[in-house]
């Protein structure tokens, strides 16, 4: 049985360690953190991903920890009007088979950890920092900052934006500032008077900003994220503090209940980091080292894709390792079903920044007036199935 080796613990590696364990694979995954975590912030999971949950039984679990809106409602940012709607409740799970959920990132990754470590308690290896790999003859050799190494048959690098195995597969390609920086805070519910706390994924829209609120936590916290234009940055980390007052300024004049949640945020638990991107590449395989999640491509979250690509990823690899016995060719397969598709998301999600922060109310009401989100993002985003997907 072939032996895959996975560098990176996040929401990527554990859902590709989870497929490829319960497909009979050997699997290491190798994290340079001393504990695997999230940052205290929400994610949300439409059918895409939810269908590769389900396939490793972790629908209910999920459900419980999280939230089931009842819809995405895109808003104006000083009125709350409603510009556009996508139903996210039972007409949804009846369509697609599974819920569109809201969850603590935190919630998510411990969930794929019980589901990895169910199937084989010693998967995963923390405080292994990678540095490089080399292939001889039988296999790839994985390199690590103590001097050690780790053999096996394949190597995916699931070590995110900054990945060191993309860099040895594609060479250095510079982040590019995106021109956003964004905030995020988590609010307890109780905090706010019952009108002012979400039961709807709300997207504010507004001229040079967006806003994105929704609940997690079984309706018990609020997530809000906010993206703003910065000409200049100078931190990329999810855990630098900013100050309240400069979140509190960039969303002065947005409507109440956007206000609210910011007034009953911990003013010391406000977090700002720039927003960096990687055009998308037509190729990131070398060998039989293959990469997948932010490593392979990175987005802005504009579409709350970035972590449903990585989900996706997992689950066809898995399948595409299954299908192929030689390893080249298995990533070819991976790779060939997986190139176009995630290229799109991250272009439209590029694309969605333009619209989102059009300068004008006018010019936002015209810009949703003329699309329908629902129907295109069922017609092929929502209704992608990764585990029955023919792979060619
Ligand atoms: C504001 C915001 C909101 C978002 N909202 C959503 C959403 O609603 N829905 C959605 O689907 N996506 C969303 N995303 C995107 C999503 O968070 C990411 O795409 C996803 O976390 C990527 O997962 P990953 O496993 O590829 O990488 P990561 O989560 O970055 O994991 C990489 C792991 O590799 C480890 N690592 C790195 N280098 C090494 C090394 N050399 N050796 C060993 N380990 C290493 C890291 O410590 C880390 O644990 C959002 C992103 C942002 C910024």
């Amino acid at each position: 049985m072939k032996r895959v080796l996975i560098v990176g613990g996040g929401i990527g590696g554990m859902t590709a360690a989870a497929n490829l364990l319960l497909a009979g694979f050997e699997v290491e995954v190798f994290e340079q953190a001393p504990e695997l975590g999230e940052v205290g912030a929400g994610i949300q999971l439409s059918a895409n991903p939810m269908r590769v949950l389900r396939h490793l039984g972790l629908v209910e679990n999920l459900q419980r920890l999280g939230v089931q809106p009842s819809a995405y409602q895109f808003k104006m940012f000083d009125s709350g009007e409603i510009l556009q709607e996508i139903p996210l409740g039972d007409g949804y799970v009846q369509r697609h088979g599974v819920p569109y959920l809201s969850v603590h990132r935190a919630d998510l990754l411990d969930s794929l950890i019980g589901a990895v470590r169910a199937l084989n308690a010693d998967t995963v290896h923390l405080n292994a920092t990678a540095t490089g790999f080399t292939e001889d003859a039988g296999g790839v050799i994985l390199q690590f900052d103590d001097g050690s190494e780790a053999r096996g048959d394949v190597l995916i690098g699931a070590d995110g934006i900054k990945s060191r195995v993309r860099e040895k597969i594609l060479g250095p390609t510079p982040v590019h500032y995106t021109g956003d920086q964004s905030w995020r805070i988590l609010v307890p519910a109780e905090r706010l008077a019952p009108e002012q706390r979400p039961d709807t994924v709300n997207i504010c829209v507004g001229p040079g900003k967006h806003g994105v609120v929704y609940p997690i936590r079984a309706n018990g916290l609020v997530n809000m994220v906010g993206c703003v234009e910065y000409e200049s940055w100078d931190d990329e980390s999810w855990t630098a503090r900013r100050p309240w007052a400069e979140m509190k300024a960039d969303f002065a004049g947005w409507h109440g209940n956007i206000q609210a949640i910011i007034d009953h945020a911990d003013k010391d638990e406000c977090y700002r980091w720039a927003m960096n991107n990687r055009p998308p590449v037509d190729n990131w395989r070398a060998g039989r080292v293959t990469l997948l999640g932010d490593a392979a491509h990175p987005t802005l979250p504009y579409m709350a894709q970035g972590g449903a690509m990585a989900i996706e990823d997992g689950a066809v690899i898995a399948r595409a390792l299954q299908q192929e016995d030689d390893v080249g060719e298995a990533l070819e397969l991976y790779q060939r079903n997986r190139l176009e598709r995630t290229a799109r998301i991250v272009n439209e999600s590029s694309a969605n920044r333009n619209m989102f922060h059009l300068p004008s109310e006018a010019a936002l009401r015209e810009a949703f007036a003329q699309r329908d989100m629902n129907a295109e993002r069922t017609a092929w985003l929502f209704s992608y199935d990764p585990m029955n997907v023919e792979l060619r």
